[in-house]
């Protein structure tokens, strides 16, 4: 980008070519001052840039013309985001201030252009990628058009990765998986998270990518033979039925179809739903929903539904304003194919999504569904407490997953996020009601806190008085508001308890007439601390051996440990318990990036106990050498987006008896003294599984457990899940994604 080569003839046309273009896609109506600002904005970026190129050597100015084109084409933005967009890298780049754009431009484009500046910043300099993230979600509570804008950039700029080096591109490309295609998903921009899907999968696994793209190319017109004899008989019913409508017949992306493959493990032949056909009509806004039902009748006359599969999000939209009517139904041939139903009106949002939202909203009568995530967004981002991983984590698992709808006793709705807990119901409603939650009631019947809400449950909360969280609460809870209360109230807990240990600590310590400040640190160390709260915390239980300080010299003040007398037996400790005798019988057979992966020195991940069959990765960490993840690890996908080049592919082969050690954790309502015999009665005789530890923890007719177990493969975790699961009182069995 630093070359400076001047501007020829050619690439002055091309330049204005490109802003006349721009010009040309702006859907929104612009005012005198509107045009005006947008040229200003343009001249002034032209001649900030002037002397820049990008990697691909092309004139850099036409990069903030393209983004400036996103915005305006495919998110649907007005005026001041184009001003914006055009001067996006202008201040990060050349020496334009932000003063110069106030003074310009006025406060709302400098704003915006200071936001984008911010994060361009954070993304160069070594703050952690969830520190990142953090900062664009900030800017999202203040003014979407920021992100709105960033993720414009990030869209042209995988579109333009090809000229960066390898490694470059992974990087790129596994953050904008990891962060910018989830938000177009939450901010419902589909066409935007699918392209952006699609164009990192291009890079990290252009293998599988191209043999897709290839297959649908090769039976492009067999399908469109299909979707004509499909849509033909539908078509006539449509116009008898005098409906205004669009029909078409389009393939799904690379990317999800590829998803399809690898979670079903079946091959591209297989898939029957390769398309969607949408039928979009064109009706007021008040006859909308009537109308999508008219047509799902229509259809459902026409060919037979498989009713399962209905979805109604035009009655509940989802969170992020999704509405449609989707109903699979069984096609000519037998074949399965998904209809969705929806208006112009709908698919605008659909196609552009927030954007559209707001053109809309003026007219709509229900509950914003975007204010009421951002609401959100903004409780998470002022939970100061939660360091930036856990925010992260956070976020990922409560605030981009899809919902749950279930239902006070007093019949009022509340969304959850999918997957979301019983537990987590109770924090939603008041904190209080989480914190004292004793038993929980869905439908009537008793279930275990952990239970995870289904669409329709109706949810009661009974508490106690004395009831207090314990740490195991952190499992049963997915959604970032209960998490951070529970974490607070345990950290609370141990401050409190913490107190009576560095008492106890204290009286020991003027016995031997020297102070706690002066030895705390070394005593913390000395005992295989963290923290100065965990030494206290542990000698309030007992935990801690004080006995030991006999031993100890003393040196006026200081207290100096006795080294000689470290026993050598301390570290032959025996690590495993001695419930079974484990041991590797062959190290598991794995190629690394094809090669057989004897030659590096790598370990399994203990995060995430992967096991043969699972899909994983290798990691090249910086000092702990190659670690195998499995690549649902959420560790590893914080790793993978920071470290994108530190990552290689992976792969089993299927041979040899290796052993592998997976944690399972099951819950349920504890029925009787017999839990623990039969669960490891099921697992040892039955499946005939070694049992490596068995922690069980019982609390109010609940209990939760965690067994490790010693496994051969993926298969025999999968069938110890299905006989755990069918025994009387367990309520769930889940493999640990990661400890
Ligand atoms: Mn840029």
């Amino acid at each position: 980008m630093a070359e400076t080569q001047v501007i020829d003839k050619e690439e002055k046309l091309l330049i204005q070519r490109a802003y006349r273009d721009l010009l040309k896609s702006i859907h929104s109506p612009l005012d005198e001052e509107d045009r005006d600002n947008i040229r200003k904005a343009y001249e002034l970026a032209v001649e900030a840039h002037a002397k820049q190129r990008r990697k691909s050597g092309e004139p850099y100015i036409l990069h903030p013309i393209a983004v400036a084109r996103i915005c305006a084409e495919e998110v649907g933005l007005g005026p001041t985001a184009i001003v914006a967009a055009l001067l996006h890298d202008v201040v990060e780049d050349t020496d334009v201030s932000i003063e110069d754009i106030y003074t310009r431009f006025g406060d709302r484009v400098a704003m915006i252009v200071d936001g984008l500046t911010k994060l361009d910043r954070s993304y160069d300099s070594d703050s952690p990628q969830a520190e990142n993230f953090r900062k664009v979600l900030s800017t999202l509570v203040k003014d979407v058009r920021v992100v709105l804008i960033k993720m414009a950039d990030r869209l042209h700029n995988m579109r333009t990765l090809g000229s960066m080096p390898r490694h470059k591109q992974l990087a790129i490309a596994a953050e904008t998986n990891y962060i910018y295609a989830p938000l177009a998903h939450r901010l419902g921009l589909y066409n935007m998270k699918t392209e952006l899907q699609d164009l990192c999968m291009k890079i990290t696994d252009q293998e599988s990518y191209q043999e897709i793209a290839k297959k649908l190319q090769e039976t492009k017109s067999s399908r469109s033979t299909y979707i004509d004899k499909f849509i033909i008989p539908l078509k006539d019913e449509l116009e008898e039925a005098g409906l205004t409508f669009r029909i078409t017949g389009r393939p799904k992306s690379i990317h999800s179809i590829w998803n399809k493959i690898k979670s079903k493990e079946v091959i591209f032949e297989e898939i029957y739903d390769l398309f969607a056909v949408r039928v979009i009509l064109d009706v007021p806004r008040r006859q909308e929903k009537q109308a999508c039902w008219q047509v799902y009748s229509i259809v459902t006359d026409v060919y037979r539904p498989i009713p399962e599969r209905l979805k109604d999000w035009v009655t509940t939209p989802k969170s992020n304003g999704y509405e449609s009517l989707h109903t699979t139904v069984i096609g000519p041939d037998g074949r399965f194919v998904e209809v969705q139903i929806r208006t112009e009106r709908m698919d605008e949002i659909a196609e552009r999504g927030y954007a559209a939202h707001w053109k809309y909203k003026g007219v709509s009568d229900s509950p914003d569904v975007y204010e009421n995530w951002l609401d959100n967004v903004r409780d998470l981002l002022d939970n100061h407490e939660t360091d930036a991983i856990e925010f992260l984590n956070d976020f990922k698992t409560s605030l981009f997953n899809e919902e749950v709808y279930v239902y006070t006793p007093a019949g009022d709705m509340k969304i959850l996020p999918k997957g979301a807990t019983a537990l987590d119901f109770a924090f939603m409603i008041h904190t209080d009601l989480g914190l004292r939650c004793t038993a929980i009631k869905i439908n009537n019947r008793l279930v275990p806190m952990g239970y995870r809400l289904q669409n329709g449950d109706q949810v009661g909360v009974q508490t106690g008085k004395n009831q207090k969280p314990n740490e195991s609460w952190l499992k049963l809870v997915v959604t970032g508001k209960a998490r951070s209360k529970i974490r607070t109230a345990l950290r609370e807990e141990r401050k409190e308890q913490s107190t009576i240990g560095k008492e106890t600590l204290e009286r020991k310590l003027q016995k031997l007439k020297v102070d706690l400040e002066v030895n705390a640190d070394m005593l913390v160390k000395h005992f295989g601390f963290r923290s100065r709260l965990d030494l206290y915390s542990a000698i309030t239980h007992d935990e801690v051996n004080l006995q030991e300080l006999k031993k100890f010299k003393v040196d006026g003040q200081r207290l100096i440990p006795h080294l000689v007398e470290e026993t050598p037996t301390e570290d032959a400790l025996p690590e495993q318990p001695p419930i079974t005798t484990f041991r590797r019988s062959s190290p598991p057979k794995l190629l690394i990036n094809g090669e057989p992966a004897d030659q590096y020195e790598y370990q399994l991940a203990n995060c995430c106990n992967p096991v043969m069959g699972d899909d994983v990765f290798a990691f090249l960490s910086a000092n702990a050498g190659m670690k195998i993840h499995r690549t649902t690890c959420p560790n590893a996908m914080n790793l993978m987006a920071n470290y994108g080049y530190r990552v290689m592919k992976a792969e089993w082969v299927q041979a040899g008896t290796s052993s592998f050690k997976v944690d399972l954790l099951v819950t349920g309502i504890d029925t009787g003294p017999g839990v623990i015999e039969r669960l490891s009665q099921r697992i040892s005789s039955t499946l005939g599984l070694n049992i490596r530890s068995f922690y069980i923890d019982g609390d109010e007719g609940f209990f939760e457990g965690k067994i490790s177990l010693i496994v051969s493969n993926k298969d025999q975790i999968v069938q110890a899940i299905q006989a755990l699961k069918t025994l009387d009182g367990v309520s769930s069995v889940t493999r640990v994604e990661s400890s």
